[in-house]
């Protein structure tokens, strides 16, 4: 999203809203994909030299669960505030920041549930769907 920030008076609050394309972000880690369109508002306010921007995004993720592989969806909000330094610039894009908001808020150790049993190492079965009928070492 692009805010034009010569066109914005100073001291006043104006609200962006928009949508990021996961494509044109480039936020595609394999363990977390974005299948929407991720809703965007931005509140902004500028002074003679700042930009403050109280953004909100709202979407949906798939995550791949590190044990059993299997992928579910995860409906996320996520606000945060950026600051811009503005001296000369007639617009400031947030992309590159919303990016980084996005690609860094995941759990390192992403589980479809708490107690998600895995995959079998001998066979490869998912667990969670029942015993696969392997031995167990011991
Ligand atoms: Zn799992
Ligand atoms: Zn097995």
């Amino acid at each position: 999203m692009k805010i034009p920030v010569s066109r914005l008076k100073n001291d006043q609050l104006e609200v962006f809203e928009g949508e990021c394309k996961p494509e044109d972000l480039d936020i595609d880690i394999g363990i977390m994909h974005f299948p929407e369109p991720i809703k965007l508002q931005a509140e902004v306010s500028k002074s003679d030299e700042d930009l403050t921007v109280q953004v909100h995004l709202e979407g949906e993720r798939v995550f791949t669960c590190s044990l059993c592989l299997e992928e579910f969806n995860n409906v996320f909000e996520k606000d945060f505030t950026l600051h811009y330094d503005i001296k000369g610039l007639d617009s400031v894009t947030l992309d590159s920041e919303v990016r980084d908001e996005l690609l860094l808020d995941h759990p390192i150790r992403i589980l479809c549930k708490p107690d998600c049993k895995g995959l079998c190492l001998s066979c490869g079965a998912n667990l969670n769907e029942g015993s696969c009928g392997c031995e167990k070492e011991v």
